[in-house]
């Protein structure tokens, strides 16, 4: 089976996890502040906080905004349930906005369909791997007195038109290290802002809500410290912080890789009727985490028949995301049902994900192509 996704993993990523275990700390220390720093350096974030998750990054954003109970957070219909789950945890609401036809991204007008009185913040998905529209967001955001959180677990890498990069673009961006995703720490995540005290809010909450950390407490020779609000131990151990400054070192030639491999599936699918790849906004760095395509004009139910299809030739197609409303948890708590979101719900029918990933050989993608284009027989 060819995965949709996977990570790429090399010796130096190896050698690199070695070293740590060899050295004297396993959680905090140099290693942690090592890959915070590199992330931040990659992305110009003026703050990087490493967490035990993309999703712990999302909470941590909204806990330090101060989302609470009462609060509405406007989400993408097409999205991961983390998008949404963190809002739920602080007691908050979320409130799911359609996406654009084209794009599958969150839209300004749909964030203006979606505002109420208790609107606090928007969390944008920079859906596939394609950053939103942030210029127009934070316009948006700024004028109706909203936080804008960047759900760049799909991003890292991007930039928008004017070349600034993922990380920059929005007052806290979340990204993901999940094996799927741009770079990998097994699993693991990281908040990126470029407010100093939203900052020291998240490095907190991730440490149970402790004043200091162990190491500040032991330089200063101090034993005292206090827990001065909620938080979770929501840390990024040492080792994977190893794993992941090593894989991003590499994240450019991954990112390359990426591109070089949507391009020849672009110019290999041009011809077939039947498939569309999502528009791209033009001038914007795509990072291409995910090469989705709507299958156009073959009907109800020729979806899942092409997505079976090519499983059984062990192509690892996926569909990237049932709508986020209509899970039964989310349909039970927000009280949410067809009808609300329809360019979700009928793109969630539609789409397809075929494997990009920087350990696809050419031989790999000459596979994939050749299995989408025999679908024509199938729906011939
Ligand atoms: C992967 C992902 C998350 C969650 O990241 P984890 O590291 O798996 O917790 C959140 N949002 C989106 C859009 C994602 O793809």
């Amino acid at each position: 089976m060819i995965p949709y996704g996977r990570q790429l993993v090399d010796e130096d990523d190896i050698a690199a996890v070695v070293a740590v275990l060899r050295s004297p700390l396993l959680t905090g220390g140099p290693a942690v502040a090592a890959f915070e720093a590199a992330v931040a350096t990659f992305c110009g974030a003026a703050s990087a906080v490493a967490v035990s998750s993309g999703t712990a990054a999302l909470h941590a954003a909204m806990a330090a905004l101060g989302i609470g109970p009462g609060d509405e957070v406007v989400v993408p219909a097409l999205t991961f349930a983390a998008t949404a789950n963190c809002v739920l945890y602080q007691n908050a609401r979320p409130v799911v906005a359609d996406v654009d036809p084209d794009t599958l991204l969150l839209t300004p007008a749909a964030v203006e369909r979606a505002l109420t009185a208790k609107t606090r913040a928007v969390i944008a998905v920079d859906y596939a791997g394609q950053p939103c529209d942030y210029a127009a967001l934070s316009a948006l955001c700024r004028d109706r007195g909203l936080a804008l959180v960047a759900d760049a677990c799909h991003s890292l890498g991007g930039a928008d038109e004017r070349g600034r990069p993922v990380g920059t673009l929005a007052d806290v961006t979340a990204l993901s290290f999940h094996p799927v995703k741009p770079v990998t720490t097994g699993e693991g995540g990281m908040a990126l802002t470029a407010d100093a005290n939203l900052a020291a809010r998240m490095r907190r909450f991730r440490n149970h809500g402790i004043d200091a950390d162990f190491t500040s407490r032991e330089s200063s020779g101090q034993h005292r410290y206090a827990v001065v609000e909620q938080g979770f131990n929501y840390r990024l151990s040492a080792i994977h912080c190893a794993l992941g400054t090593s894989q991003l070192g590499k994240l450019p030639a991954f990112l390359a890789a990426r591109r070089r491999i949507a391009a020849t599936y672009d110019a290999a699918f041009a011809d077939l009727p039947f498939v569309a790849p999502l528009s791209r906004r033009p001038g914007l760095t795509h990072a291409w985490h995910l090469y989705v395509v709507r299958l156009r004009g073959l009907g109800a139910g020729r979806r899942d028949a092409a997505h079976a299809a090519l499983l059984a030739q062990g192509i690892g197609v996926n569909v990237h995301y049932p709508p986020l409303h209509l899970h039964p948890h989310f349909r039970r708590v927000l009280g949410t049902g067809p009808g609300l979101c329809p360019v979700a719900e009928a793109a969630s029918a539609d789409i397809l994900t075929l494997p990009l990933h920087p350990a696809l050989t050419d031989d790999d993608v000459a596979r994939v192509i050749a299995a989408v284009r025999g679908l024509s027989r199938l729906f011939g």
